[in-house]
């Protein structure tokens, strides 16, 4: 299929980017990496009058690590964080859970920016976001705004950004002592997981003293399971994870669609947890 008719525009500055958001008369498109906008324009299920390419703005893909945060430009290519040496070193799970991402061909393309603010729902890297506590770096002609992820992300394909607002980054916290993976389920390697889960567990003297757990496939958005980590808290490794299983499971209420029924998502969930905490128990090692 053709896409509709649009204007094409590609800015080299930001400032650029936000004078053409902030105009209330024309539904503008943010084109990153293309890989989920350019199908929803030739299905025309997207029908902007505007297209704005972000491609040829300078500085919108640096990595900045301190010791408190890793900060990562919104434009930043899932191909490029995927084997950046610091970023495997201090936040191993945003290019684990980045591998487990489409293809090679298209992590070339797709920008981090692009996958958080696309929001599906069954997508990766958003469920990483939250189970970190990631901060969102929004930018509009009218100043900044920040926004945890938790609150960014609000029902399918739909987040907390406003119409003129551009991502410029996203902030994912350095959380000592943590130690994080990623597990899915997904028909074929590269495609979209019926359901996914990140996990940080900080364990200390063989015993869970803190958990962080986000899922996605099973909501409308990414969700934070507050009862599943309580119920981590103070559990010896390894160990009988009923508690924590019940908790995830009494949690959510996954939808049946023609991927699969709720009831196999709720499975897959326990199995997945399973997994992951069996790699915690060999070190978190892939
Ligand atoms: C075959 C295939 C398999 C895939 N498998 C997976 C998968 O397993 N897991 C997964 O998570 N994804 C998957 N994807 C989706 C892919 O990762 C998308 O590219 C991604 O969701 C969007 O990133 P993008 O950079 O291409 O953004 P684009 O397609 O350019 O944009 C997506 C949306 O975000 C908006 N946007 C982009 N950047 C910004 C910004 N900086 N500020 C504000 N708005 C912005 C755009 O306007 C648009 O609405 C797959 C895609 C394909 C084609």
């Amino acid at each position: 299929m053709k896409p509709p008719v649009f204007d094409y525009l590609d800015p080299r500055t930001v400032d650029e980017v936000l004078d053409l958001l902030a105009d209330q008369e024309c539904d503008v498109a943010i084109l990153a990496g293309g890989q989920s906008l350019v199908p929803l324009l030739n299905l025309r299920l997207a029908r902007p009058d505007v297209v704005v390419d972000i491609n040829r703005i300078a500085g919108l893909d640096q990595v900045a690590v301190t010791d408190s945060a890793v900060l990562i430009g919104a434009m930043a290519r899932l191909s490029v964080l995927e084997h950046d040496g610091n970023l495997v070193e201090v936040l191993p799970v945003v290019p684990e859970a980045i591998g487990l991402v489409a293809h090679p061909q298209i992590r070339n393309r797709t920008t981090i920016g692009g996958s958080l603010c696309h929001a599906d729902p069954s997508a990766e890297l958003p469920a990483v976001a939250v189970a970190l506590g990631a901060t969102m770096h929004l930018r509009s002609s009218a100043g900044v705004r920040e926004q945890s992820a938790a609150e960014f992300f609000q029902t399918v394909f739909t987040t907390s950004r406003r119409p003129d607002e551009l991502l410029t980054a996203v902030e994912f916290p350095r959380h000592a002592g943590f130690r994080f993976c990623f597990e899915e389920v997904s028909r074929r390697h590269g495609d979209f997981p019926f359901v996914g889960l990140c996990l940080g567990l900080r364990v200390a003297n063989g015993v869970v003293v803190e958990a962080r757990l986000a899922v996605c496939g099973v909501a409308e958005r990414p969700v934070r399971l507050a009862g599943a980590e309580s119920a981590f808290v103070g559990m010896p490794l390894p160990s009988d994870l009923a508690p924590v299983l019940d908790a995830a499971s009494s949690e959510v209420e996954p939808p049946t669609d023609t991927h699969g029924s709720s009831s196999y998502r709720r499975a897959l969930l326990r199995t997945l947890l399973r997994r992951a905490v069996a790699r915690f128990d060999q070190g978190v090692q892939r």
